[in-house]
């Protein structure tokens, strides 16, 4: 139940009636639902792979995805590819060091999917959104992605165990 009057009924209930609401259930103080101008896109998956040469013999050579760009960030420590697909694109990710989390996460799970990228237009407003429904972040704000832009991950404990990125171009 929500309370009756607090600000984020007043909200909840003003979003329904444009239509941008789109409740699921209420805990508490709490709404659970989505916005349904949150997620434009899917904007990539990420995959976390031991060695970027070699994972494209599969993506380039046998799957016939077009290789758009690479790139190394020291920062990110990461090496990263970019192949497309139809209006999203996959996203290699080999780790520069064993500083990376990437060298972490292959150390930990091995080589498979990363994270899954959402297209947002509002990342500051969906993050505030996120966090009033208790939604844990590793990024409390934007930061900057490896190619421009501003990106944020979730933590997967909220998430079913999924790392999910928002990203806004
Ligand atoms: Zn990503």
């Amino acid at each position: 139940m929500l309370l009756p009057g607090s600000a984020i009924e007043v909200e909840c209930l003003k979003e329904f009636s444009r239509g941008k609401f789109y409740p699921l259930y209420f805990t508490g103080t709490k709404f659970a639902g989505v916005m349904l101008e949150m997620i434009v896109g899917l904007e990539h998956i990420g995959i976390a792979v031991n060695s970027i040469d070699q994972a494209l013999t599969l993506y380039e050579q046998l799957l016939g995805l077009k290789l758009e760009k690479t790139m190394k960030s020291s920062q990110h420590k990461i090496k990263a590819a970019f192949l497309k697909v139809g209006e999203t694109e996959i996203e290699l990710l080999e780790p520069l060091d064993k500083e990376s989390p990437i060298w972490k996460f292959l150390k930990k799970r091995g080589q498979g999917i990363h994270h899954v990228a959402f297209r947002v237009e509002n990342i500051e407003k969906i993050l505030e959104q996120l966090k009033r429904q208790d939604v844990i972040m590793i990024d409390e704000k934007p930061r900057a992605g490896i190619r421009g832009g501003k990106i944020a991950f979730l933590h997967p404990k909220s998430t079913g165990n999924v790392l999910i990125e928002l990203c806004e171009h």
